[in-house]
Formats: C-alpha cells, sequence, structure tokens
C-alpha cells in the first residue's frame, strides 16, 4: 500500500464514530494509536482460531502458536535492525523494559559512588525506576538540563557525563514536546567512558525509521499499543553481548532449564527474560502492525506525519495567547501549548465536547512541567490517519474557545 491518506483513514473504523454528536477528531495518537482493522482482525483470528500456549505442547496447535509467536519476534528484529533474533525480548510495553533492565542489570551493576544520567525531559517511566535503582545502590541520580526551546544541549549532556557515569538512559523522541533527541551521539560519547545506554523509543518508533545496530545502543524499548498493536505488549531489545551477564528479571515457568531444590538454570535468551505464559496474542498483533506499517513504508509515513505537524504549527501560531511549548527543529508530530489565563484541562474539555481528543496535563513529565513554570501543556499529536481538514476544525474550535474561556 502506498500512501493513500482515503484507504489509510477506511483501516480505521473508529474515526468514523461521532463523539458527542460531532466527528471524532482523533489527536492522541501519543498516548494511544488507534489499531488498524489488519491488526484486529489478526488478533481475533489467533484467539478464533489458533489459541494454543507456546513453548510447551507436543501438539500441532502449540506448535503453531510457537511458530507465530517465533515470527513476530524475528518481525520485531528486522523492523529494528538488530543484528539476532534473539536480542529481541517480549515484555509488557516500555515501562516494563525500563523496570526490567533498571533492576535486573542496573541493580547488579551500580555502586556506591556510581552515576545514573537521564534528561529532565524523560517520561516518568524513564525517570523513576533509575531514580528507584540509584535509591537502591547508594548510587547518584543525575539529570541533564535541555535547552529552553526543548531541544537537545549538548554542553550540558557533556557537563554531566564523567567517569563515573555507568549508565545513561534517554528518550528518542520526547512525548510531550516532540523533540528528537540526537541519541546516536548521545551513545558515542557514552561509549567513550564505557557507560550503558537505554533509549526508550516509545515515541520514535511509530514515526521513524530506527536502527538498533547503527546507533550501538545497549537497550531500546518500545511499547506496541503506540505503534498500531495491541496494549500489554512492549519490546526490549537487549544487545546479544549483554544477554549472557544479565540475570533473569522474573522467574517461573518457561525460563528455566533444570529446576533442583538446591538450584535452577535457565535456558538461554531471550526465553530466561520471558517467565510465564507471554502475550502471544500480543505479539502476533504486534507483527501485524508491523506489517502494516511497513507495506505504507515508515519513511512515508513519517513525511506525510511532517506534512501535518507544518500545517498544526501554523494554524496554532496564528492564534493570539496560544503559547506553543516546545519548538525543537526538526521535532516529530506533537504540538503541546498553553494559552494565556486557562488551564490546559479546561481546554481539553471543551475540544472534546467538538469532538476532539487532545491530552493535558503534565504528561508524565513533571520535571519537565517544573522547568516551564507550568502544571500542564494541552497536547495535540498526530498520527498518518490525521488530515489537514481536521487541523483547520480544530484551528477553528480552538480560537473560539479562547473565545469563551477569556470572556
Ligand atoms: N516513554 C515515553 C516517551 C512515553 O511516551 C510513554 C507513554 O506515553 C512511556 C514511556 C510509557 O509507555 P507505556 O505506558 O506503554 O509503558
Amino acid at each position: 500500500m502506498s500512501f493513500n491518506a482515503d484507504l489509510i483513514r477506511r483501516q480505521f473504523p473508529i474515526l468514523e464514530c461521532k463523539v458527542h454528536g460531532k466527528p471524532l477528531v482523533y489527536f492522541d495518537s501519543a498516548a494511544t494509536a488507534l489499531k488498524p482493522m489488519t491488526v484486529v482482525d489478526r488478533i481475533n483470528e489467533h484467539y478464533l482460531y489458533e489459541a494454543s500456549n507456546v513453548h510447551r505442547g507436543l501438539h500441532f496447535l502449540s506448535d503453531q502458536a510457537t511458530q507465530y509467536f517465533e515470527d513476530s519476534r524475528a518481525r520485531v528484529a528486522g523492523f529494528i535492525n538488530a543484528s539476532a533474533v534473539n536480542e529481541v525480548v517480549f515484555t509488557a510495553g516500555t515501562t516494563a523494559s525500563v523496570n526490567f533492565v533498571s533492576q535486573a542489570f542496573g541493580r547488579a551493576l551500580l555502586k556506591k559512588n556510581d552515576e545514573v544520567l537521564v534528561s529532565e525531559i524523560e517520561h516518568h517511566s524513564n525517570f523513576v525506576p533509575w531514580q528507584k535503582v540509584a535509591q537502591q545502590t547508594g548510587s547518584k541520580f543525575e539529570v541533564f538540563e535541555i535547552n529552553k526551546d526543548g531541544s537537545f544541549n549538548l554542553e550540558n549532556f557533556l557537563n554531566k557525563l564523567n567517569s563515573n557515569t555507568k549508565i545513561v538512559s534517554v528518550s528518542h523522541v520526547s512525548n510531550t514536546l516532540g523533540t528528537v533527541f540526537p541519541v546516536k551521539e548521545i551513545i558515542k560519547h557514552a561509549k567513550k567512558i564505557g557507560a550503558f545506554v537505554f533509549v526508550d523509543g516509545a515515541q520514535a518508533v511509530p514515526h521513524q525509521s530506527v536502527d538498533v545496530k547503527d546507533l550501538d545502543c545497549d537497550f531500546y524499548a518500545f511499547s506496541g499499543h503506540k505503534l498500531y498493536g495491541p496494549t500489554g505488549i512492549g519490546v526490549l531489545y537487549i544487545k546479544s553481548n549483554l544477554q549472557d551477564k544479565m540475570e533473569p528479571y522474573q522467574m517461573g515457568g518457561g525460563m528455566v532449564d533444570k529446576v533442583e531444590q538446591a538450584i535452577t538454570t535457565y535456558q538461554d535468551a531471550p526465553y530466561k527474560f520471558e517467565a510465564g505464559t507471554p502475550h502471544i496474542a500480543g505479539a502476533v498483533g504486534l507483527a501485524a502492525a508491523i506489517e502494516f506499517v511497513n507495506e505504507i513504508g515508515i519513511d512515508s509515513i513519517s513525511e506525510k506525519e511532517q506534512e501535518l505537524l507544518v500545517y498544526a504549527t501554523k494554524i496554532i501560531s496564528e492564534i493570539p495567547s496560544v503559547k506553543q511549548i516546545g519548538t525543537a527543529p526538526g521535532k516529530g508530530p506533537i504540538l503541546s501549548f498553553v494559552i494565556e489565563g486557562t488551564h490546559p484541562s479546561d481546554v481539553a474539555t471543551l475540544l472534546d465536547q467538538e469532538g476532539i481528543a487532545v491530552r493535558a496535563g503534565h504528561h508524565c513529565t513533571q520535571p519537565l512541567m517544573k522547568k516551564y513554570g507550568i502544571p500542564g501543556t494541552v497536547r495535540a499529536s498526530f498520527s498518518m490517519y490525521n488530515t489537514t481538514d481536521e487541523m483547520d476544525y480544530f484551528g477553528k474550535t480552538l480560537k473560539k474557545i479562547v473565545g469563551i474561556l477569556k470572556d
């Protein structure tokens, strides 16, 4: 499928819904992307005709489910250009992946006076788990500042990076501002001093091609549901050379080799990191989502979303009293803004009355809100299924809302 906006929209029946009697305008894809029919059909098909547990049975359905589950892993590995399929571990999502690495890797690695370095742009999911492991290990939790426009500040980063820094964990793309961090450059600097790098790719993978081999990161995480896939499934890429050094995060069935009262041995990666019955339907659904994206082409998606972002930015910049927060060059399709004298939640509620779904609040980035001295923003986040007509309607509605709230 080449980029055909009508065909693409038809893949998302939810877009035909009415909200408060108005056509739905969905500008909340950064929270979760809508699901195309091919993904939902694939999940249905799995539950209706293929349901069975994996890696366990000696019967046809179980073998088949195992095959589809492992095919899904291979599809993910190809999508992010992992060197080997076993570098892909299925988790419940980005949050689960960060907790996994901070506890299974960070907790064993970090010693007193070591440092963990994150940025002030991080989602709480890539902030709090590192803060916690620093407390648990007596190491220091350091945060580097970004520029006021939301862009990465190399000098601030380098000032915080030092020989005590053992782990650097950064977002590839900010969920609040859309800033794209130069992760390859960050990784290069971190490697020079021997630090390990975790990249939170939750907001990157749906909008740009990601090549973990080229980035040379140690860990890369994302969530299926932000990539048009199901909730409850996520990915943690772990570079091969680290897998044997890492202890399992959770213990249980499926990840063991031999269990005796005195000692248990584990399977090789990725299985030793996947205790219990995995989210099989989630994995096949995620593979279908990746297939959907691949058919359209991530570069075409990216180009379309950039056009939408430019269009929407122009529209809101023409409304007096609307102030955009985060204007870093080359940012992803996320527009955060505040309106003088109004609360973001009031704006979002009024937009909702007109059928427009946006997010308002701190977006799980309280340290970032503190930097800007605001309680929150209104965030409109776009995806390939959005249109310029929707943006025109959004602009018109926003103008009306500004009038109402200012009166
Ligand atoms: N990191 C970023 C940048 C995000 O935007 C999000 C979700 O919004 C997360 C992490 C957490 O993702 P999940 O809730 O799917 O685990």
